[in-house]
């Protein structure tokens, strides 16, 4: 083990470059968490070319948690009723093995499920891929990215031909003008929003924020559009309207490099800036305002996140976003493109290693007869093993284990229990499995609770991979530090599983995470995202972005390729042109109606991650965001008769929280905010997700977690409900703990 690592953070897809100090530097005394362990110290690298030395709260304390509430050994249970009990390695591989075999047997391999994570490495994504497209021959592998970016995925593949975001971090330092749309970047990308609002400020370029909120990224906008939720197709259709009637297109560009802009110019007539403006709730003028800057400046750039992605419209939204840069020729130039951020820092490695029920690696997809066999052939398995039909996605794993379908449901790295749509149905589809692993480093979550058997993962840290970054910048994570207990790498454990299952060709039992890496860049050679030139031994130099030929270094890859995707104006597609999307507006899945008349937004928090399993075990972030709350404005609130922090109901058709009010003109009449990260295991009815609906985009298969209609009401709370959610939290982590040390 090496004194000093350099890693890339384990949170959002930034991926900011990390150096991981040991607890013990010399003349400085141990720190140590509340449970005695001693805490490894982070800090920015400054090598680290993505974030050069910046890192926001959560990766400065990823140290804090590392040790806590870890699952240190296998546990199995036969009911969710029993209590767990110890079982070896050996025994938890033959019990899962044995499961997958019976399941196959009686249903056939499509009642198998894996449900993974952006937070694996790229070896842990590649291995589970072929474990379970290959081998065990069902494309039911699907990830939480599936809840985060697939809608990204999709627009890229329709508009470009491939996945793949086209920009890198230095466009945020070329720009003129940044469109941010459906991201709350200060808060949930901030060494990103840093360096653009730095640029910004410097040069005077102008930063558009489109969001129902005004969030800290839109406080900091030139031009803040609070649009209503769902009218964001409105409003990209509105912008592209104007922009083709006062001729402020790039007509060289579309004729030389994309296909159907006509269509699109007929689905834009049917958007005038009036009927556009009502809409979305904002004046003709802002319209206007935000066109003018698309049409005067040179180079725009356009971010966005979950805002546009988490929707019925996910991929329309995303396809029309491109469909601006098409026609303006804001694509493939410093400072100008498309650029969805991804929320997982390795959200990047799982799309390019296939990390999705209808992708396989190299950014391939399973429906492709040729994909499919480049793929088998690396994999050394018999022509027709991987199905030609894309699995289940995540939502549609649930309702696999709602009907009966799905037999064994094995969950990797995430915590469906708390972020999956309309939770009460999830929870009651976990409740029916008959199945269910869950492989995590920590215990107890919230998925542990209505798991069969548990599994104690390596985490970060204790395992050496890789992960890639939103800008494609491939990053060695090095192990630091002894794995706790007798955890193991994600892909060892699918590994052993494949042999069991009796692969052994397929997994070597002396492979290497290097070998593993070294065998999955093979698959990509020759496609967008060629990595072919990477290994652990080159990336222990440093991070390098890809594309990365075998051939290439990296000077002879930036001449190449530049740092940008699509330089040349040639696509991916059967024609080489970029394709317009002609998408109109289709608005929420669910709008507000007499019973329940207030749209709900959902979102994330600067210092939490996702579902807290690991932000809620560190004291200091604990402090800076208690619990959930309801952001309302004061004219509803006055209409309502509430008042400042009181504790109030909120009911959609498929549940109710309770959550204090925070008061704030941050937010439009007609809409609440609340944020995402509480289950169950942190607070009592405070889970954002006993509200929200599981209809999905058509395409993306994304659910529209971001909306959906909600009702608001008084509560006469009792005292003890009240209480700091902080001293409810750890009483309630004190209770779970015991138990794991009970069984030990
Ligand atoms: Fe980690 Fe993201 Fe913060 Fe960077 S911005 S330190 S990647 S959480």
């Amino acid at each position: 083990m090496s004194d000093f690592a350099k890693t890339q953070c384990p949170y959002c897809g930034v991926g900011c470059g990390l150096e991981v100090l040991p607890p013990a530097m010399p003349g400085k005394a141990v720190k140590r968490d509340e449970e005695g362990n001693p805490i490894w110290q982070a800090r920015g690298d400054r090598a680290h070319p993505s974030s050069k030395g910046m890192v926001c709260v959560k990766g400065g304390s990823i140290g804090d948690a590392l040790d806590k509430d870890r699952l240190l050994y296998p546990m199995v249970r036969d009911s969710l009723k029993d209590d767990f009990r110890r079982i070896s390695w050996d025994e938890a591989y033959d019990l899962i093995a044995q499961k997958i075999k019976g399941a196959i047997a009686t249903k056939g391999p499509d009642s198998v499920c894996m449900y993974g994570s952006g937070q694996f490495q790229t070896e842990d994504y590649y291995t589970a891929q072929k474990l379970i497209k290959g081998c065990i021959g069902t494309n039911n592998f699907d990830a939480n990215s599936r809840l985060c970016m697939s809608s990204a995925v999709a627009g890229y593949i329709q508009s470009f031909g491939s996945d793949g975001p086209p920009a890198c971090y230095e466009d945020l330092e070329e720009t003129d003008c940044a469109f941010l749309i459906g991201t709350n970047t200060a808060d949930c990308h901030p060494i990103i929003f840093n360096r653009l609002t730095k640029h910004l400020k410097k040069s005077r370029g102008t930063l558009i924020v489109v969001d129902p909120r005004r969030t800290k990224t839109a406080e900091k906008a030139t031009l803040h559009l609070a649009i209503k939720p769902g009218s964001d197709m409105m409003l990209l259709n509105g912008i592209a309207h104007l922009l083709i009637k006062w001729g402020k297109v790039d007509q060289g560009y579309i004729e030389s490099c994309t296909e159907g802009f006509a269509d699109y110019v007929e689905v834009v007539k049917h958007y005038p800036p009036d009927v556009v403006a009502e809409a979305c709730g904002i004046s003709p003028q802002h319209l206007a305002a935000a066109a003018r800057l698309w049409a005067k400046s040179k180079r725009v750039l356009s971010l966005w996140s979950m805002g546009v992605n988490q929707s019925t419209e996910g991929t329309a939204k995303c396809r029309t976003i491109i469909n601006l840069h098409l026609m303006t020729g804001n694509i493939g130039r410093p400072g100008a493109g498309p650029f969805s951020l991804t929320g997982q820092p390795n959200a990047m490695g799982g799309r390019e290693a296939g990390g999705l029920a209808h992708i396989l690696p190299g950014y391939r997809v399973v429906m492709n007869p040729e994909h499919r066999a480049a793929v088998e052939q690396v994999w050394k398995l018999p022509e027709g093993s991987i199905r030609p039909e894309p699995g289940l996605a995540a939502w549609d794993m649930i309702l696999g284990l709602e009907s009966g379908d799905v037999d064994v449901f094995w969950v990797a790295a995430t915590n469906p229990a708390v972020s999956m749509p309309d939770i009460d149905r999830t929870k009651k589809a976990l409740e029916k499995s008959p199945f269910t692993i869950c492989q995590d480093a920590y215990y107890p979550t919230e998925t542990t609770e209505y798991s069969h058997l548990i599994l104690p993962a390596a985490q970060w840290g204790e395992k050496t991979g890789v992960m890639t970054n939103s800008e494609r910048v491939v990053t060695l994570c090095k192990s630091f530090k002894r794995a706790r207990g007798q955890a193991k790498a994600d892909w060892k454990i699918f590994a052993e599983v494949g042999r069991r299952l009796g692969f052994e060709a397929q997994f070597d039992a002396e492979a290497t995470s290097a070998d593993v890496y070294a065998e999955f860049v093979s698959l990509t050679e020759g496609r967008l995202c060629d990595m072919s030139g990477l290994s652990h031994v080159r990336l222990a130099g440093g991070p390098i972005q890809w594309p990365m030929p075998v051939e290439a270094t990296e000077a002879t890859a930036v001449d190449r390729f530049d740092k940008r995707l699509y330089t040349d104006g040639r696509f991916l597609t059967a024609s080489g042109r970029a394709q317009f999307a002609k998408f109109h507006h289709k608005g929420l899945a669910e709008p507000p109606n007499p019973d329940y008349p207030f749209v709900l937004t959902t979102g994330r928090l600067y210092g939490h991650w996702h579902t807290l399993t690991r932000t809620g075990r560190i004291k200091r972030i604990n402090k800076m965001h208690p619990g959930a709350f309801l952001e309302i404005h004061p004219r509803d609130a006055a209409d309502l008769g509430f008042e400042a922090d009181e504790v109030v109901e909120v009911r959609s058709p498929r549940g109710k929280v309770r959550l204090p009010l925070l008061i704030t003109k941050a937010i439009s009449p007609g809409t609440v905010f609340v944020p995402m990260h509480w289950g169950f295991l942190w607070a009592d009815d405070m889970e954002a997700n006993a509200l929200t609906h599981s209809e999905v985009c058509p395409i993306s298969k994304e659910p529209e977690l971001k909306a959906c209609a909600v009702a608001l009401s008084k509560v006469v709370p009792e005292p003890a409900e009240v209480e700091l959610v902080q001293e409810s939290l750890f009483a309630r982590l004190g209770r779970s703990v015991r138990a794991v040390v009970g069984a030990r």
